[in-house]
């Protein structure tokens, strides 16, 4: 299987990968974050991408989500497995636990959030973003784990870089969202569109803002991921691994999607 890998903050892929090459790829949509990286895991091909680029240098508005997608669709990858940090609304989750979020709320702005242009209009269906079969793999991979993990939550995507206020979390407590982060969003949609299957890990980093009793600081977030970093390999080590994925359909998204 052809696996991709979206690495979040403090997320990477190297330990026990043989590394094959670094490949460089742009498209008419322009330059991805970072070169996609090609390893061999077992029989499979691993390409792995750093979403906010090798020297973290891309903010979450800035990121160029259709081209990093876009490279992933040349790469002919079977699916792509997001990671995440994420702040928790939810009280039930706390600093450290595992998210595999089931939904999304998007509440981005001003990027660049579809291939759909003109001549081109499609509405593709987006009631589950994620694709199901992948969730199921990477729950039962989180089981396996050990580690404290929800199977389902929503997560809201916020435009950033900012963090929130304490009056935004908790509105968003009393719509009943679940994690906040800043980049899922049009990642998840731009994968749908191209027919790509993708499923997210998050792993939540600290309680978002108003619920944590301290400020909030960059290096809580990649503290609580170095602290699971032997449970992330674990995980990423486990995807990489993946023999086969029930059948889904998210690559006949686009179908009955367009304007005829
Ligand atoms: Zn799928």
């Amino acid at each position: 299987m052809k696996i991709g890998i979206i690495s979040g903050t403090g997320f990477l892929v190297e330990e026990g990968f043989k590394f094959v090459e670094e490949i460089n790829l742009s498209n008419k949509y322009g330059s991805p974050s970072s070169s996609y990286k090609k390893y061999l895991f077992g029989d499979n091909e691993i390409y792995s991408i750093a979403r906010h680029g090798e020297k973290h240098q891309f903010p979450p508005h800035l990121i160029n989500y259709r081209s990093n997608i876009y490279g992933f669709y040349e790469l002919n990858v079977d699916f792509i497995v997001a990671f995440g940090a994420v702040g928790g609304i939810n009280s039930l989750l706390l600093p450290g636990d595992f998210l595999i979020p089931d939904n999304i709320v998007d509440w981005t702005y001003g990027r660049e959030s579809t291939y759909s242009d003109i001549g081109d209009t499609y509405h593709i269906d987006f009631t589950y973003p994620f694709c199901p079969s992948i969730r199921e793999e990477l729950i039962n991979i989180l089981k396996k784990s050990g580690v404290r993990f929800h199977p389902k939550g929503v997560y809201l995507c916020t435009n950033g870089p900012r963090l929130e206020s304490a009056a935004e979390i908790n509105a968003f407590l009393k719509l009943g969202f679940d994690v906040v982060g800043m980049t899922l969003m049009p990642e998840t949609a731009l994968a749908r569109e191209l027919g790509i299957c993708y499923a997210a890990v998050n792993i939540v980093s600290n309680f978002a803002a108003g619920i944590s009793k301290t400020p909030l600081t960059t290096d809580e977030v990649v503290e609580h991921v170095k602290n699971n970093d032997a449970v992330i390999r674990f995980i990423i080590k486990e995807v990489a691994s993946m023999k086969r994925k029930s059948p889904c359909s998210c690559h006949e998204a686009i179908k009955n999607a367009r304007f005829k």
